[in-house]
């Protein structure tokens, strides 16, 4: 894939990026390889103060970058002001939080173990290399950035190919702020060269948000290189909507979850699964909330949401609804190519979905609603579990004895009762299965890529 701004409202190749050669990429290398004992020499403090600058600055460039995160994947104007207000204050969030997340610990009772002192440490890995993909292009790369240099480690970003321009303010935004020449640096190069460059003595860790297919290249090099690797893949998130839930806040919510970002989200919901006592009252609310929430330009106020981020990622979204329409789906909305300039896609809503329809187990990552009625709660966590994915699911009832029966049962990694699946800067966020392993964010997103050392002394 071309490293380049293609504006998906237009289809226009605005810029072209040449990858970086060899060469730079052995400069890149070995300015980040310097920058590890820089690094290690810094305070917590000190790396604090430089990532509120960070995230200063960013705050300052809201409205540049939000025209960037909407020129170059099509997000809203709305929506990219508030993905790159959150990467900021997640970087406050880090400033703050991570000596606390890292403090030195002592499991047990020196005595118990022989020893005079006895206690463990979390040092810095080195290199981390961050494969990240275009849908959120700023909050996915500061989630890694924010903990992997709190915690002392440098980072290289290889980026998704289509959000360059985003790309490259990433990798200067921390040198501007303060943080050591090299501590985190951009590679223009395509997803192939990165998996390559984990057999790299350089690079100590990867860590990849993307498809599966990418995240089993990445994954597989780095077994081969023995290093520590970190996935957070797709996710066919399950939406369950039981009798005794606000049922309007239901179909609200359910729509918002399923438009967002034009549906280009892991875990925004795309299986829905509506109890048969309510699904009559749900489902027009839903379809009604769908069909009005339209997608349009960008940067207009008011759009429901933009245009899919590349013309292949529509296209193997609408390969999924023609596949099921083969197989004899129900379109209520939506589902057909919009003529015109632009990679649009409509919300589209699908009942009568079929194990033989490749959508019932393949990832959507368009605004395609697959609604199923379900029977009981059981059904419905049967129907749920049933997925290769297990990134998050929303459950909606007022029965608190079903919130709990759910949030044990479905086989997620975060399970949302009365509110939509979202990340928070204080919670760890990953899944399960083919969603990948390890997590992001809290405590448990810092110590990913620490050495746990234990300290012994007799
Ligand atoms: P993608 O094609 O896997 O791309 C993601 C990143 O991986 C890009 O930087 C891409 O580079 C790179 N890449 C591609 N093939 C590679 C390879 N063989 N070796 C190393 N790197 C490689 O994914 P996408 O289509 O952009 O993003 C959509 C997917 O990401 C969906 O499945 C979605 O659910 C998932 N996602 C997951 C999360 C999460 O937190 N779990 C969040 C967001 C998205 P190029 O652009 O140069 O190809």
């Amino acid at each position: 894939m071309a490293i380049a701004t293609l504006n998906p409202t237009t289809g226009i190749v605005e810029r072209e990026f040449a990858p970086h050669t060899p060469d730079q990429i052995e400069l890149i290398l070995s300015r980040a390889s310097a920058a590890n004992a820089t690094m290690r020499s810094t305070t917590f403090a000190e790396r604090a103060g430089w990532m509120h600058r960070a995230a200063d600055l960013m705050d300052a460039d809201l409205d540049r970058l939000a025209a960037l995160a909407a020129t170059e994947m099509g997000k809203t104007i709305a929506t990219a002001k508030y993905e790159i207000g959150k990467s900021a204050n997640g970087m406050r969030h880090y400033a703050d939080n991570a000596e606390r997340y890292l403090a030195d610990e002592t499991p047990v009772e020196p005595s118990t173990v022989g020893a005079s002192r006895a206690r463990v440490v979390h040092q810095p890995l080195g290199t981390v290399l961050a494969v990240m993909p275009w849908n959120y292009p700023f909050w996915q790369v500061i989630r890694f950035a924010a903990p992997a240099l709190m915690a002392g480690n440098t980072g290289l970003l290889k980026h998704a190919s289509s959000v360059p321009q985003v790309a490259l303010y990433l990798g200067e935004l921390f040198e501007r702020a303060g943080f050591p020449t090299g501590a985190f640096q951009t590679l223009l190069i395509e997803g192939a060269a990165a998996s390559r460059l984990i057999d790299d003595r350089r690079i100590a860790a990867v860590t990849l948000t993307g498809s599966v297919g990418a995240g089993s290249a990445v994954a597989e090099a780095a077994g081969r290189n023995i290093k520590k690797s970190v996935l957070e893949l797709g996710g066919t998130d399950a939406f369950i909507v039981m009798p005794s839930a606000d049922v309007a806040r239901a179909a609200e919510f359910g729509a918002n979850s399923r438009t967002q970002n034009s549906g280009q989200s892991c875990i925004c919901a795309k299986r829905f699964y509506v109890h048969t006592d309510v699904y009559d009252e749900w489902f027009p609310l839903f379809l009604e909330k769908m069909r009005s929430t339209l997608p349009g330009d960008p940067f207009a106020d008011g759009t429901g949401f933009g245009p899919m981020a590349t013309e292949q990622v529509r296209a193997e979204a609408h390969e999924l609804v023609e596949d099921a329409k083969a197989h004899g789906v129900t379109v209520h909305t939506g589902g057909d190519l919009p003529a015109g300039p632009g990679w649009f896609y409509p919300a589209t809503v699908l009942t009568g979905v079929t194990p033989d329809m490749r959508i019932y187990r393949e990832e959507c990552f368009g605004p395609v609603a697959c609604v199923y009625r379900v029977e009981s709660l059981e059904e419905a966590v049967d129907l749920a579990n049933d997925s290769e994915f297990g990134l998050a699911a929303s459950v909606w009832t007022g029965d608190q004895a079903e919130i709990d029966a759910l949030q044990d049962s479905l086989q997620f990694g975060a399970v949302f009762a009365n509110g939509n699946s979202a990340s928070f800067f204080g919670m760890p966020f990953g899944g399960v299965k083919d969603s990948g392993y390890g997590r992001e964010l809290a405590g448990n997103g810092i110590r990913e890529f620490v050495n746990v050392k234990t300290l012994w002394q007799a």
